[in-house]
């Protein structure tokens, strides 16, 4: 399954969309503001990003809107970052934590 990213021509925000069908390429709309207008980005980046960039990338003092939080590889994102900026090595149980991320439970336990 292909990933490609993009970014919009009209709003200028970037996305990655995954397409199952090759047909659906051609009908990619930007996920935020539905424009076609979109300039493709180096898809290879993203198909071998590994997940150590995509932490690295990633900055989560900065507020995320809905849409951000709607792609739950973020969310789990977001919670390994985060873990890593308060020093918690929590080894194996990192995907326990962040399963819990996903399903939004993680912030009732750590802020107990
Ligand atoms: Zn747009």
């Amino acid at each position: 399954m292909p990933i490609y990213e993009y970014r919009c021509n009209r709003c200028n925000k970037e996305f990655s969309a995954l397409f199952l069908k090759p047909k659906e390429i051609s009908k990619v709309r930007c996920k935020y503001c539905d424009s076609r207008n979109l300039t493709k980005l180096i898809s290879s980046f993203s198909v071998h990003q590994t997940e150590e960039s995509r932490l690295s990338n990633f900055d989560t003092s900065r507020p995320r809107g809905d849409e951000f939080y709607k792609d739950s590889r973020n969310v789990g994102l977001w919670a390994k970052k985060r873990m890593k900026e308060m020093g918690v090595d929590l080894g194996s149980k990192m995907d326990e934590i962040v399963e819990k991320g996903r399903t939004g439970k993680i912030l009732d336990e750590y802020n107990k």
